[in-house]
């Protein structure tokens, strides 16, 4: 038998062991975490709407009568009014002709991509993209052929290589980096060489475009330029669960074949009736997305005067890259000691020697946050001389 107890040692002595911190608030800037206060700046509820008075008292009216429990899949008894209308409000948002809901991200990934390509069709996927698309690659069966980050010669140069049914497949937001792909260059990649093109917006969805309309919006691109739009809702909408966004076909198409949709419980329909609401917050969220985007400007200017590497990112997500798990988690223990939690991120979720603290902001966080934020990593940056940047 395989030595568990020794694979956790090895990890605890590269730095890569990983633990989970019990939380007692809501998702809010100010959080109880074992059991101590702290300023988090590591949740991905970019719009500060995971705890909005609105969405909950959402969620507490729809249990009265849509109850708890899922009961069973959507295509067996699970598919309850509160979650097609979600579909229905998430297709006009988007822009496309139909919408169909997950019950999280990680299952619209694994669900869309598995129906979409199988044995015999070529996955062009992006080096950078999230776990869930690359274990869809998996489930499909179909051969996977990753390109370099966002570099769209590379890709040309494999799409002329290949023959058959293709699909390209890339985050909107790149969920470690922040950066955006490349959506104009990857649209005429794909009608040049009659590719299908899915995009993962699990971190534009809500914060980027018009009212926050996503990757596709914010290139000014239409359903006709990107066929299949993926959303999550568990990050700038505040609630859980996702979405896949297309033609009318299409979503016929996943219905009768996304084995992660056929085959799992539906969400609880409350969540799916407060995910409506929280809607609404998004789409008439322009302060929030204003005041979100003044923090990043912000928080670039000063943590770059200071020294700190950051990435070329001007979404939510602005990582501060170390290198090594130890220096990362070194910097993340200096910040907890002054109150501020950011987590360190480590490999596999980011390349060998690119480990950083993934700090995030929300329209929550004030300007007297990011002063503490700021300050806290002042202090760090002598601490670790030399090291942090
Ligand atoms: N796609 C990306 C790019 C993500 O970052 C994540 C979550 N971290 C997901 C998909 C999965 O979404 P969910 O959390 O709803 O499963």
């Amino acid at each position: 038998m395989r030595d568990f107890r020794a694979e956790l040692e090895q990890r605890r002595q590269d730095g890569l062991y990983r633990t989970r911190r019990v939380v007692d608030t809501p998702q809010q800037p100010d959080m109880v975490v074992d059991g101590q206060g702290m300023l988090s700046f590591c949740s991905n509820d970019y719009l500060g709407l995971a705890n909005h008075p609105e969405a909950v008292a959402a969620a507490r009216n729809a249990l009265g009568d849509t109850g708890l429990g899922g009961g069973a899949s959507h295509l067996i008894c699970g598919h309850h009014r509160a979650h097609h209308e979600l579909e229905t409000a998430l297709a006009r948002f988007a822009g496309y002709e139909e919408a169909m809901f997950f019950s999280t991200g990680y299952m619209a990934n694994m669900g869309v991509i598995s129906a979409l390509a199988g044995r015999g069709d070529t996955i062009f996927s992006d080096r950078l993209n999230h776990a869930s698309l690359i274990d869809g690659c998996i489930l499909s069966r179909a051969r996977v052929r990753r390109y370099p980050h966002s570099d769209v010669s590379a890709l040309a140069a494999m799409l002329v290589e290949t023959d058959g049914h293709k699909l390209v497949v890339t985050d909107g937001v790149f969920s470690m980096d922040g950066d955006v792909a490349p959506l104009p260059e990857l649209v005429a990649l794909c009608r040049e060489h009659d590719a299908l093109l899915v995009v993962d917006d699990a971190h534009g969805f809500g914060c980027l475009g018009p009212q926050g309309r996503g990757s596709v919006a914010h290139f000014g691109l239409s359903p006709e330029d990107v066929p299949v739009v993926i959303g999550t809702l568990g990050k700038g909408v505040g609630t859980s669960g996702a979405f896949v966004a297309s033609s009318a076909l299409m979503v016929d198409y996943l219905v009768q074949k996304a084995r992660t949709y056929i085959y799992t419980t539906a969400m609880p329909p409350a969540v799916a009736r407060a995910t409506s609401t929280s809607l609404r917050l998004v789409e008439q969220g322009d302060d929030r997305r204003a005041h979100l985007g003044r923090l990043v400007a912000r928080f670039r200017r000063e943590a770059r005067a200071m020294g700190y590497t950051l990435m070329p990112s001007e979404t939510p997500i602005q990582p501060i890259l170390l290198g090594d798990a130890w220096s990362a988690m070194a910097l993340s223990r200096e910040l907890e000691a002054r109150g501020i939690w950011v987590t360190a991120i480590r490999p596999p979720t980011v390349p060998e020697g690119e480990c950083r603290l993934r700090v995030t902001f929300s329209a929550a966080h004030t300007e007297a946050h990011l002063d503490r934020l700021l300050g806290a990593l002042s202090d760090c940056r002598q601490l670790l001389s030399g090291s942090a940047a």
